[in-house]
This record gives C-alpha cells, structure tokens and sequence, in this order.
C-alpha cells in the first residue's frame, strides 16, 4: 500500500454540504466522517494531520465546541489563522497527501511544488453514504491567474475589495512625503487604508496621512511588476486608461522607481536601466510597451495557452502590445505583467445586487 499518510484542510471539510450531517452550516462531525473514510481504506495508523482556520470554532454549532476545544487542547487539532499556508508547508516539507478541494491557486507562486505533485491532492466524493477519494484536479495555471487570486486575497485583506468609494477614485496626498513628490497630482499606487475607520491613507509607510481625492478613476489595468528571480512581487498598481507610466531606477516623476521599493531588492534590480520601460494604456485598454534606450534590453515572452513561450527582445524604439498573461522581462532581472484585471469607476459596477459584478471591484478581463 502507498504511504497514505495526509494532511487535512479541515475548514475545507467541514463545510462541504455532501457530507452528513446535511446542514448548510460547517459541521465538525463531517471531519470525523471523512478521517473514518480515509483510515476505512489506507489503514487505521494512517497519519491524518488536521489543520483548522481559527474562525472556524465560531461557525461550527454549539454543540461541536466541546469536542472541538478538546481536540485543540490534545494536540488532535492544530488551529491557526489561516490554514492554507499551515497545510502547504507540512505537506511540502514531510510529503504528505492533501485533502482539500480548495486548489490554492494564489499560494502556487509561493509553493511552486502544487503544480508538479497533483497526484498527491485529494477530494471527495459521497455516495450513498460512502465516501471515497479522488485526485482533486490541480492543474498548471498562467502566472495571471495566480496574480489575480493573490490579489482577491489581497484586496480582502486590505479592505478595499468592495470599497468603490475608494477604489473609484484617484487620491493624492497633500504632504510632502516621498509619494507626493512622485505624483504630485494623483497617486499611481492604491491608497493604503485605515482598518478601524476606512480611511484612504498615503501609500507612503512613512507617511500615511489621509489622502485628498483627485477625481474619478478611469477604467483601469493593474500591472504587476515582481523580481524574476524568486517571483517577490515588487508592487502593483492602476494604470488609467489613456496614461503612461515610465519604469526605470532614480527619481522618475510620475513614474515607477525600481530602487524605491525596498534595500532588500536594490541589488536585484541594478541591471535595470534608469530610464528603460514606458507603459501605455489607450482608451480601448489596450496595453503597449516600448524599451526607451535600456542598457541590458526587454524581452517579451508570449502566453502560448500552456506557457509562456520563448524570450524576444525588443528592437530598439519597438512598440509591442501585451495579450492577456504576456510578460515582459527587464534587464533578465524583473517582470512586468497585466494581473488580469481590469477596473472600472462606479457606473460599471451598478449597486443593482443581481450579481453580476455588483460585489467585486473589477471585471473580467474577457468580457
Ligand atoms: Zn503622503
């Protein structure tokens, strides 16, 4: 028999409504059902190690709390803040098996393991009563759609996801921190926010004062720009509809400075040139880049539906549009790409409540 040794995503499993106890709320007693399942066919000494996000023991039914607190206190249960990166880690490091159906898309640039070691993650099926296990379909996905995942997650976290009042807007900061010498007239980056009182602050960590608005937001593309090297990403931000923005390293007004995004990356971005990228938007969204005289070059790698194809580099003066999950690759040192995203002011999103896109504050980039 394989080692069927695993790790569970016990939130995952609790609130999967095609196990018993049938209830639309979590319920611990699914746990214990599927641990039964899973020891039923790879042996009762099978190790199941069990992962819980904290905020779970607050949805689960009274009733469950007790055993629940028992669990935590004998070590059965490990309860953290998030589990996902808990599970991934411990599956990663002692190569467990995986039972999830979440498919931790916006944690694949970080555990770029996922994607070769499928077999290893497991779902469920329930019928008649049984459960078995099935592979739970991990599939490659564009470096895209991982960005854009990353970014719900972000924008959650943040509390900016469902902040039109703020998200639809430019913002400028009326101090003279470094962001407002950069863009004095409005903030290329998203504001940072104040979680107690929804606030748009300054972007500026050495900052964050309470910004000022600067008009309503045009349809925006976020861009995204990361280190090549380990995939950290750099920083995002809006590019507006009929805008440009040059990338390069020094005190680009209006720009994005390479060296301003923290020491702990100054040396991996040297090879960027000053002045190297300009970045466009035109009103139809389209997005176009064009190297401005770089030293070391700009390569662009096409999106080949599977992958991302070979490197190009530009010719000198050489304007390029970029498709869907296209990358461009300064200097071999740093990537430039679209999230996938697109934003658009209030009118797109109507508070109509119908769903269809009312909740979220971007588009789909197909639509
Ligand atoms: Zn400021």
């Amino acid at each position: 028999m394989p080692d069927m040794d695993a790790v569970v995503d016990v939130s995952n499993v609790c609130w999967a409504t095609d196990i018993e106890p049938w209830a639309t709320l979590p319920q611990l007693a699914r746990l214990r059902r599927l641990t039964d399942a899973w020891r039923g066919l790879y042996g009762a000494e099978t190790r199941m190690d069990l992962v819980v996000d904290q905020s779970l023991r607050h949805k689960i039914p009274a009733g469950e709390r007790h055993e629940y607190d028992r669990m935590c206190r004998a070590g059965e249960l490990v309860q953290v803040p998030y589990a996902d990166p808990v599970v991934l880690s411990m599956a990663g490091e002692e190569g467990l098996k995986v039972i999830s159906r979440d498919k931790f898309i916006d944690l694949r640039r970080r555990y770029a393991w996922i994607e070769g070691a499928a077999q290893r993650f497991y779902d469920w099926r329930g019928e008649r009563g049984r459960l078995s296990f099935v592979p739970s379909g991990i599939v490659p996905v564009s470096g895209q759609v991982v960005s854009r995942a990353e970014e719900d997650k972000e924008l959650t976290r943040d509390g900016l996801r469902d902040r039109k009042d703020v998200l639809g807007f430019a913002w400028k900061c009326v101090s003279r921190c470094a962001v407002s010498q950069l863009w004095p007239d409005r903030i290329l980056l998203w504001p940072a926010m104040d979680r107690g009182t929804g606030t748009p602050l300054c972007p500026d960590p050495n900052c964050r004062r309470p910004l000022m608005k600067a008009g309503a937001r045009k349809p925006s593309r976020q861009i995204v720009i990361a280190r090549r090297d380990d995939g950290t990403e750099l920083v995002r931000f809006p590019l507006e509809a009929g805008a440009c923005v040059e990338i390069g390293r020094g005190a680009l007004t209006h720009g994005i400075n390479l060296d301003g995004l923290g020491d702990q990356h100054r040396a991996a971005v040297a090879a960027v040139s000053r002045h190297h990228l300009l970045l466009a938007l035109d009103d139809r969204l389209v997005l176009s880049a064009r190297d401005v005289g770089s030293s070391h070059g700009t390569e662009l790698c096409r999106w080949g539906g599977q992958a991302l194809g070979p490197a190009r580099r530009l010719a000198a003066g050489e304007e390029v549009r970029l498709n869907g999950p296209d990358q461009l690759v300064l200097a071999k040192v740093v990537v430039v790409r679209t999230s996938g995203r697109r934003y658009s002011p209030g009118v797109v999103y109507p508070d109509s409540g119908d769903g269809g896109g009312a909740s979220t504050a971007f588009a789909d980039p197909n639509q």
